[in-house]
């Protein structure tokens, strides 16, 4: 039984975006209803939560400061505000693949101001379960976020302070006039659909590319929990109890959440230039990201009916760049993005 007839705003979709939102909303003191169903292949469900700001390949930032400032400060509050502990603030270490990669660290650290987030180097040899024979540097801030306690910790909330509908949004059932679904009504619509964006009416004509993950998880018996994540063609999580989440892969054709053997394989081998001791794989997972051509986020009002709104395209990243978004959408920076101008 839902609280309410009449919403300021229906939210669609509860992955990392929708919570987001949701939030920022309900932090606004407005009156919202959010309905998602769980579905298959959804990003944030097997997302690692990495929080990285440095894009590893080319070491420079992979976004201006303040997303980063305001990502770890806004999950901090929301620990607070629901009582939960779910963001894990910790070094990560880029171990050099080669002497190439360690140079062009060297250098950007020394000239190119990277000694923001580049904390220092590590000699060969630092770590005994870690293959570091070209050295290492340490990236701070960093982190990750364990999305699916976040996520489940925040709909728990939302159940208590909004209306909550457990279902698969229909359009059948949506009156754009009336700004109504199944007989409740709202001031605006917001869908946070995720890659499933693809099939949405309003919004199919935008430039999402969807990429395909896939993500393991690996026990390692000799290493109950290394309290830094590691990095090298892929991360490695620590989960705790000797667990660590490996990621990831990225395919654009396949958009389906069945495991494969050339995802499994591509992660094995970059594990295999990690790791020196023996390790276990306990699950696989595979999700769809939003990810966009442009890298863009898509954010802003429709150009036919400025009640109906998108939040989408957070790409690989969308740990990262959520927060300071959502924020921004909310605050109504978006109300004149040109890029739906179709
Ligand atoms: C393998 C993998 C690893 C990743 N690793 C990282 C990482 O380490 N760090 C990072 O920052 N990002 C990572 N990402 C990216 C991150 O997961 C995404 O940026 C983010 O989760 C996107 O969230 P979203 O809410 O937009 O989409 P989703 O998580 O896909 O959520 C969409 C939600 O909408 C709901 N929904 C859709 N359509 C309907 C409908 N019609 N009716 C009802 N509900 C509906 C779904 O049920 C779902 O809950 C990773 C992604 C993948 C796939």
């Amino acid at each position: 039984m839902l609280k309410n007839k009449k919403y300021d705003f229906i939210i669609v979709g509860q992955g990392l975006a929708g919570t987001l939102l949701a939030h920022d909303l309900l932090d606004s003191k407005k009156r919202i209803l959010i309905i998602d169903k769980q579905l298959k292949a959804s990003a944030s469900k097997v997302a690692g939560g990495l929080m990285n700001p440095i894009s590893v390949r080319r070491c420079i930032p992979a976004f201006p400061e303040y997303y980063i400032e305001t990502a770890f400060k806004r999950y901090s509050e929301l620990e607070e505000k629901l009582k939960d502990s779910f963001l894990h603030t910790k070094p990560l270490v880029k171990l050099f693949r080669n002497e190439e990669v360690r140079d062009l660290w060297n250098d950007k650290y020394n000239n190119h101001k990277m000694d923001i987030y580049i904390k220092g180097f590590n000699k060969s040899n630092t770590f005994s379960s870690f293959k570091d024979i070209f050295t290492s540097a340490n990236v701070e801030p960093a982190g990750n976020l364990d999305v699916i306690r976040f996520l489940s910790t925040s709909k728990t909330y939302f159940s208590n302070e909004c209306d909550f509908l457990e279902e698969e949004f229909d359009f059948d059932f949506f009156n754009e006039s009336k700004m109504s679904y199944k007989g409740y009504d709202s001031e605006k619509i917001v869908f946070c659909e995720g890659y499933r964006l693809i099939n949405n009416p309003f919004f199919n004509y935008l430039p999402l590319a969807p990429t395909k993950g896939e993500v393991i998880t690996i026990k390692i018996p000799s290493l109950e929990y290394y309290d830094q994540i590691i990095s090298k063609g892929v991360y490695l999580i620590p989960l705790g109890n000797h667990l660590y989440k490996v990621g990831a892969t990225y395919n654009r054709e396949d958009l389906t959440d069945k495991i494969t053997d050339d995802g499994q394989r591509f992660l094995i081998e970059r594990l295999e230039g990690i790791l020196n001791v023996d390790y276990e794989i306990v699950d696989r997972q595979a999700g769809i990201r939003p990810t966009v051509k442009d890298y863009k986020p898509l954010i802003g009002w429709h150009k036919d009916n400025s009640r109906i709104g998108v939040f989408n395209g957070l790409g690989a990243r969308g740990v990262l760049v959520g927060p300071y978004l959502s924020n921004a959408f909310v605050n109504s920076s978006y109300e004149t993005i040109s890029r739906f101008d179709k």
